[in-house]
């Protein structure tokens, strides 16, 4: 195991944790089966199934993130992380498998026997059901017509003929 690159991953999420660790052997299992490197612009799509502490380790070590447009949420809650390869078209779906008996574990016993599992051990290889994202695109921005803050295009709505932003619509729906 890399502690060199575990270290990074606690530093920048703050704390170590099973979850973290589950992310650190994801990405293990990304660069073993898919040859995924860090990625410095969008040669590589994460596409995340969940919001918790493994994601922090996706970012540090695949480059996949928010802010470049290459880690992608989507919540159904599961831990599972589906990885593209914009180069070679390749793509994989690391699915954890359900846990074995943890239960009289403490969690720091519980992240070590993440980190020492073969990744074969973890988890399950399935072909994403989904096709590659498409790249970030930039959209105009648009002036709401009711709270007069600017929005990109995609995010606005039509409501009693006026355009208007997410919030304002939302507003008007009593929050469906
Ligand atoms: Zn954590
Ligand atoms: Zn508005």
């Amino acid at each position: 195991m890399d502690q060199k690159l575990w270290r990074k991953c606690v530093e920048f999420h703050g704390h170590e944790c099973p979850g973290l660790a589950i992310g650190f052997k994801a990405c293990e299992a990304a660069i073993k089966k898919l040859g995924v490197s860090f990625a410095k612009d969008e040669e590589n799509v994460c596409v995340t199934e969940n919001d918790a502490c493994g994601i922090d380790a996706i970012q540090v070590i695949t480059g996949c993130t928010i802010g470049k447009g290459n880690l992608i949420y989507r919540g159904t809650g599961k831990n599972a992380y589906s990885f593209f390869r914009r180069d070679t078209g390749q793509k994989l779906r690391i699915v954890l498998r359900p846990t074995k008996d943890t239960k009289n574990m403490s969690r720091g016993e519980r992240q070590q026997a993440i980190l020492e599992s073969p990744v074969e051990e973890l988890f399950e290889f399935k072909a994403p059901n989904f096709d590659l994202p498409e790249k970030a695109r930039l959209f105009n921005t648009i002036k709401c017509e009711k709270c007069g803050e600017g929005a990109p295009e995609n995010k606005i709505r039509l409501m009693d003929k006026k355009l208007v932003c997410l919030d304002c619509f939302k507003d008007y729906t009593r929050g469906w």
